[in-house]
């Protein structure tokens, strides 16, 4: 009985609203009793159906400690949503909404440190969170001409998506009027034929420790070139060595690695020839990378059968086959 009621004194600090009648629920609660609200830090809301401006403004002003906030509708565009809304404590925010709906938020909520953004939605991918500062900005995610507004010496984490036009992340990347010393981690995707992404990365942020392309999936299924920017060896393995901090390298690309699909002697060749430059093990002088010892790489994924990841790692100068997973499922996640 005890171990009941203390159960029932403890006021969560954590909150998931999964519907309308969530939503409510949570507000007559709230209303009644405040210190359910007024203790809430990390709040979830994740609704597939409608709802009203006016309860989902309700109930954030039932919660105004929050620290982390996820707002995800499947019909984010509701003009006005976080009017009023202040949450002073707010260092984590993911959203779905479209771009406009935020500039005056932001503008409220100086101190976010982790944002992750949606789709922009802006005419001729005007984005209208051009003049947001977001100073305390470490880690941002979200489509490549908008988050590069936010590219300023302190950010450690970058993942850009294609642009909502279908552009290339890559000239984005280079269009930045800064090279970057602080980002550590770095995800980006591209276009199977840009042969020059590792060169896009070099020119911004030379100093990345983790790198992850994500190669886009063909639109004309086997159909495509299967000529890709590690096929050259050379150029490659130089890249990569222009990269002297890189300490782990993720691939995910729709093209093969080796030609005996899961072939652990043929992938180490492949690997070896990354990390040392030489297309034989027994001629010329290799050019180890100094900090590479993970290289991870999902291949053939636009196969049907998703084709094979992989995980490659170092030790004391080794490289050795990690681990092996064949016919990951469509949305398996590629840490
Ligand atoms: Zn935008």
């Amino acid at each position: 009985m005890s171990l009941v009621l203390s159960y029932n004194e403890v006021v969560q600090v954590g909150l998931r609203i999964a519907s309308s009648v969530d939503l409510t629920t949570f507000c007559v609660r709230a209303t009644a009793t405040p210190r359910v609200g007024k203790r809430l830090e990390d709040l979830r809301i994740v609704i597939n159906a409608p709802v009203t401006r006016a309860s989902l403004q309700r109930c954030l002003t039932l919660a105004p400690n929050l620290v982390d906030l996820d707002l995800l509708l499947s019909n984010p565009d509701i003009p006005g949503i976080l009017d009023g809304v202040v949450l002073r404590n707010l260092r984590f925010f993911r959203t779905n909404l479209p771009h406009h709906l935020l500039p005056a938020f932001f503008a409220a909520h100086a101190r976010i440190s982790v944002l992750v953004l949606d789709a922009c939605h802006a005419p001729d991918c005007d984005c209208p969170l051009g003049a947001t500062h977001l100073p305390h900005l470490k880690c941002i995610s979200g489509p490549a001409p908008c988050v590069t507004r936010f590219v300023n010496n302190g950010l450690t984490r970058l993942t850009m998506s294609s642009p909502d036009d279908g552009g290339s992340t890559s000239l984005v990347l280079r269009s930045l009027p800064l090279r970057l010393y602080t980002l550590c981690t770095l995800t980006i995707d591209f276009g199977a034929d840009d042969h020059d992404v590792l060169q896009s990365v070099i020119a911004s942020f030379p100093a990345i420790r983790k790198l992850k392309l994500l190669e886009k999936p063909s639109e004309a299924r086997g159909r495509t070139s299967t000529r890709r920017a590690w096929n050259n060896t050379a150029t490659w393995s130089k890249d990569l060595l222009s990269l002297p901090l890189l300490e782990e390298l993720m691939l995910r690309t729709g093209s093969t690695l080796v030609r005996r699909s899961a072939s652990e002697d043929e992938e180490r060749k492949a690997i070896m020839r990354w990390v040392s430059g030489l297309r034989s093990a027994t001629r010329g002088r290799p050019h180890y990378h100094p900090s590479l010892y993970h290289i991870g790489v999902w291949y053939r994924s636009d196969d049907n059968d998703n084709g094979v990841v992989t995980h490659w790692s170092q030790h004391a100068g080794a490289w050795v086959r990690a681990s092996i997973l064949l016919h990951p499922p469509q949305d398996y996640d590629f840490v």
